[in-house]
């Protein structure tokens, strides 16, 4: 039998943890994808495995030795409201596998079957959300974001049941961990200060040992947290993510991204941009993710409240300030990137203003954000292109004014331009995601079994940083008619 040298933690954590559940068999797996790259990084033996063996692996129909299922709790704030008790309902983790780089990584399969915490749901995915969070975790590690990863994908030969019939599907999903702040507001919510100092303890051991030596951990555990949330969220800024969930329960304490669920990247720049079908409100907008990891982060520091001090004003006073600190520490984590992206190596008062100034251009002409800071790359490097971004406004002369600012700003640093170019080549990406191509691959995938759009977002989001001129223009921005506004959860 096949084993994947599983080294099982949180399996072995006491019950109030997670539950014991097997994944439910399918009846007829087919591997659509398996990520051979991450595999290698992970360890894993394939060898002499064909389609059919992976495919009953991945599904969750073989069940590997070694591993020990199990369903994770947790709680939440979904868009503002606090639910006690959530789950892994349609997720089971199969174990832990130390990496060949001794990273501890979960491996759980998505839409395995019910779940002690299934509620109503039958625990089991469409094809669609498969294809989009393999799509889009795996163009994010591509970009240099923190993100769980895609290591397989399975249609499972089974109908599921939303709106109409829809092919099933199981993912593969790594992550560093699966522990959620909801997993902190759990154990808070209730009470339960035994688990919840377990769980504190647990997570400064896994993901942030140093804080151990800090004089309070539990403090050194906060600011470790909100300082790769801050990080997180700038980077999602810089390159015009937007999560689309941004629930507790879908912030990973080991600060990667985690829940494709209808989440997208802006086109045209638009601060107000929301694509999740259930975000009336815009709660989850582009411009509102910064404010909203503070409401998050918030929730996380409530629930260590407990531990941070004996006394309870001393315990609030300490989060309060960790708190408060996160939006400087925001705006400078953001500004860093925006500077970046300008092509600039050092720092000026009046910076902030620039970039403010050419993204307020931007909006009124919705400028296409990927290909407005591609085409910079060019236009510092060949001084034919220079006047090329002034195209993608309503009117060169809302660029030209701009890009003298610009012009006069670069003079005052010393690079060469061709290093200019090379180092803003590697930080703005010639190729995101783009929401109609997803969208495209995945009616094509759902309604005729054609892979055939997955497998070339696949291939040429591996490489975001590189042209890829002979995909031009089909990873461009989308024609009118093509425009997918709204994305969907697909739960
Ligand atoms: P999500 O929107 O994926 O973050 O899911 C929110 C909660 O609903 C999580 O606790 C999920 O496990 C649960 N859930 C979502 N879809 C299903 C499903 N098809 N069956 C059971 N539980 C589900
Ligand atoms: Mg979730």
């Amino acid at each position: 039998m096949t084993s994947f040298k599983f080294d099982n933690s949180y399996a072995n954590l006491p019950e109030a943890f997670c539950r014991s559940c097997s994944p439910t068999a399918v009846a007829a797996p087919e591997l659509i994808s398996l990520n051979t790259s991450l595999a290698t990084e992970l360890g894993l033996d394939l060898h002499g495995l064909d389609a059919g063996a992976l495919a009953r692996i991945f599904s969750g129909n073989q069940l590997l030795t070694g591993s020990q299922p199990v369903a994770t709790v947790y709680a939440g704030h979904q868009f503002g409201g606090f639910n006690p008790q959530l789950g892994d309902g349609r997720a089971i983790l199969l174990g832990e596998i130390v990496d060949i780089h001794g990273r501890r990584r979960d491996v759980q399969l998505k839409g395995a079957g019910r779940t002690p915490y299934s509620r109503g749901g039958d625990g089991r995915s469409p094809l669609g959300p498969v294809i989009r969070e393999y799509l889009i975790s795996e163009a994010m590690h591509a970009l240099g974001v923190p993100t769980t990863r895609a290591l397989a994908a399975v249609v499972s030969g089974e109908n599921v049941y939303r709106d109409e019939a829809l092919p099933g599907a199981i993912l593969t999903r790594v992550a560093a961990s699966h522990i959620r702040v909801g997993t902190f507001e759990f154990f808070a919510a209730r009470g339960d200060m035994e688990n919840l100092r377990r769980l504190a303890d647990y997570v400064i051991d896994r993901h942030y040992p140093a804080a151990r030596d800090s004089d309070n951990p539990y403090l050194g555990l906060l600011n470790a947290v909100t300082d790769n949330q801050v990080a997180l969220i700038a980077q999602w800024m810089s390159i015009g993510f937007i999560h689309g969930v941004m629930n507790t329960d879908n912030v990973l304490v080991s600060g990667e991204t985690v829940d494709y669920g209808p989440c997208a990247f802006m086109d045209a720049y638009h601060p107000q941009t929301v694509f999740s079908s259930i975000d009336r409100r815009g709660r989850y907008a582009y411009q509102m993710q910064p404010a909203i990891c503070q409401w998050n982060m918030a929730r996380f520091a409530e629930s260590l409240v407990p531990l941070l001090d004996d006394q309870q004003d001393n315990a609030l006073a300490m989060a309060t300030e960790v708190i408060r600190s996160m939006m400087p520490r925001y705006e400078q984590a953001w500004l860093a990137h925006m500077r970046a992206k300008l092509g600039l190596y050092t720092e000026q008062s009046s910076d902030k203003q620039l970039v403010d100034d050419l993204l307020a251009a931007m909006d009124a002409s919705e400028v296409d954000f990927t290909l407005l800071f591609r085409s910079l790359c060019d236009a510092v490097e060949n001084p034919l292109q220079a006047a090329a971004p002034a195209q993608l406004f309503a009117s060169p002369r809302d660029w030209l004014g701009w890009a003298e600012r610009w012009a006069a700003r670069l003079a005052a640093e010393t690079q060469y331009a061709s290093e200019r170019a090379q180092r803003m080549r590697s930080i703005n990406p010639a190729v995101i995601p783009r929401n109609h191509r997803v969208q495209q691959a995945i009616d094509k995938a759902t309604q005729s079994g054609d892979f055939s759009d997955f497998e070339r977002l696949k291939r040429v989001l591996a490489t975001p940083y590189e042209d890829h001129p002979a995909d031009d223009p089909w990873l461009g921005p989308p024609p009118a008619g093509e425009k997918v506004c709204q994305t969907f959860c697909g739960t």
